[in-house]
C-alpha cells in the first residue's frame, strides 16, 4: 500500500488499443492496494502536428500562443484516459497542469515549475480516484499557461512524486528501460537494472533519449526514486537512484552524438586574455560549448579548438569572423563531420585505465581521435562521423561482456 505516480509517454497513449492498455497497467497498480497518480504527454505526435500547425500560420509564433495551442495535446490525452479507467470501473478524474496546481515562472515555451500546491490532487485521492494530470502544462503568474519544453511531462510526474512524497516514480515509455547502447545499432547492448542519477544525466544529455534531462535533475534533487519501464512489454525496467549496488559494472553506457561541430582558429597570438576574448564573444551569443582545446604555444601563436552544437556553430563562426581583430589569429575553420562518442560510468573513479582501455579499443579499429575530454564519470572522444557506428561497436565490446 503506497503511492505511486506513474507517468506514460506519447506512443504508450497513441491510439484507442494503448489508452486501455494503460488503464489496465493503471487499475493493476490501484488493485495491489496503492493510490495512483497518473501523467500523460500527448498522443503520438500530436505535438510535432500542432507545432507544424502554428508553422503553416507563421514563422515566427507568440511564445504566449505557442504555449496556449501545445498545452492542448495533454488535454486530450488525460481527458480519454480518465474515461478509458472509467470505462474499467476504475473512479478517476482528469485534471490539467494547472488544475493539479503547477505554478511556472514566465518563461513560455521552457516554463520552470516554481510551485506545485497538491492539495486538489490530494483531495481527489482521498475520495478514491485515481487522478490523471496532464504533464508539460502550467500556469505562470499572470494565470497564462505555460508548458515546460520538450519531453517536459517526466518533470512533471517528478515534481508530483516528490511533492506527494510518492513511494515510487515510474516512467512508462515504448523502450524497456536505460541500455549500455542502443540497442536498435548494438545487437549486445543489454538492459541495466540500476543506474545513478549522475551517470543517467551524463548519458541523458549525450543524446540517450529515455528520460528528460530535467527530470533527472529533479529526481536527483528530491531524492525520487525513479523506474524507467516499457508499457508494452511488463518486465523489470532499470531504476535511477542516488547510488547503485557494486556490481562490478565498471561502464554504464557508451553514447553517441552527432549534434556536433568542430571550430578551429588557428594561429592565435600567444598571450594572456586571449581565450576570453575568443569564449565572452560565443557566450554572448548564447553558444553552448563542449570540449576546448588549446594547442601549445609555437611561434609565439597558438590554436584554439572547441566543439559546439550544429546549429550553433554558424553563429559561432560568424561571431568570431566578424571579431577577428580583437583576438587576432588566422584561418578560422569548421568541422561538422565529427561525432563525440563516450563512456559514461561512476565506476571509473576508483579504476585506472578505462581511458586506456577506450583508446584501445578505437585502435584495434584503425580510429583517429580528434579530441578528447573527460569529467570524473566520464570519457568522451571527438573523432570522425563516419567511424562513429563502428567505435561504439568496438568500445561497447571491450567493456561489456
Ligand atoms: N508532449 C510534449 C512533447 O512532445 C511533452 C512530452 O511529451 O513530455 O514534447
Ligand atoms: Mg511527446
Amino acid at each position: 500500500m503506497g503511492l505511486i505516480v506513474q507517468k506514460f509517454g506519447g506512443t504508450s497513449v497513441k491510439d484507442r488499443n494503448r489508452i486501455f492498455n494503460v488503464a489496465r497497467i493503471v487499475a493493476n497498480t490501484r488493485n495491489q492496494g496503492n493510490d495512483v497518480v497518473v501523467v500523460v504527454s500527448a498522443q503520438g505526435d500530436t505535438t510535432d502536428d500542432l507545432i507544424a500547425k502554428a508553422a503553416e500560420i507563421t514563422g515566427d509564433p507568440s511564445h504566449r500562443e505557442m504555449d496556449m495551442l501545445l498545452a492542448t495535446g495533454e488535454q486530450i490525452s488525460i481527458a480519454l484516459l480518465a474515461m478509458a479507467l472509467q470505462e474499467i470501473g476504475v473512479p478517476s478524474i482528469s485534471l490539467t497542469g494547472w488544475q493539479a496546481g503547477f505554478s511556472t515562472d514566465r518563461a513560455y515555451t521552457k516554463a520552470r515549475i516554481k510551485r506545485l500546491n497538491t492539495e486538489r490532487v490530494e483531495s481527489e485521492l482521498a475520495r478514491n480516484r485515481v487522478v490523471v494530470v496532464a504533464g508539460f502544462q502550467g500556469l505562470n503568474r499572470s494565470e497564462d499557461i505555460t508548458t515546460l519544453g520538450r519531453g517536459g511531462s517526466d518533470t512533471s510526474a517528478v515534481a508530483l512524486a516528490a511533492a506527494l512524497h510518492a513511494d515510487r516514480c515510474q516512467i512508462f515509455t515504448d523502450v524497456e528501460g536505460v541500455f549500455t547502447a542502443d540497442p536498435r545499432k548494438i545487437p549486445k547492448a543489454t538492459k541495466l537494472k540500476e543506474i545513478t542519477f549522475d551517470e543517467m544525466l551524463e548519458l541523458a544529455s549525450l543524446g540517450a533519449q529515455v528520460l528528460n534531462n530535467r527530470s533527472v535533475e529533479l529526481a536527483k534533487k528530491y531524492g525520487v526514486e525513479l523506474e524507467v519501464l516499457s508499457s508494452i512489454n511488463p518486465v523489470p525496467g532499470t531504476v535511477v537512484k542516488e547510488e547503485t549496488q557494486v556490481e562490478g559494472m565498471l561502464i554504464k553506457g557508451v553514447a553517441k552524438d552527432e549534434d556536433v561541430a568542430v571550430i578551429s582558429i588557428l594561429e592565435v597570438p600567444d598571450v594572456p586574455g586571449m581565450s576570453f576574448k575568443v569564449f565572452s564573444l560565443l557566450a554572448q551569443k548564447n553558444i553552448n560549448v563542449d570540449i576546448i582545446l588549446q594547442s601549445s604555444g609555437r611561434d609565439n601563436c597558438k590554436d584554439v579548438i572547441f566543439t559546439c552544437p550544429k546549429g550553433e556553430a554558424e553563429t559561432a563562426m560568424s561571431v568570431l569572423g566578424a571579431n577577428k581583430s580583437r583576438f587576432g589569429g588566422g584561418e578560422i575553420t569548421i568541422n561538422r563531420d565529427v561525432a563525440k562518442v563516450s563512456v559514461v560510468g561512476a565506476g571509473m573513479q576508483s579504476h585506472p585505465g578505462t581511458a586506456s582501455t577506450m583508446f584501445e579499443a578505437l585502435y584495434s579499429q584503425n580510429i583517429n581521435i580528434h579530441m578528447i575530454s573527460t569529467s570524473e564519470i566520464k570519457i568522451s572522444v571527438i573523432i570522425d562521423k563516419a567511424d562513429a557506428d563502428k567505435a561504439v561497436a568496438a568500445i561497447h565490446d571491450a567493456f561489456i561482456q
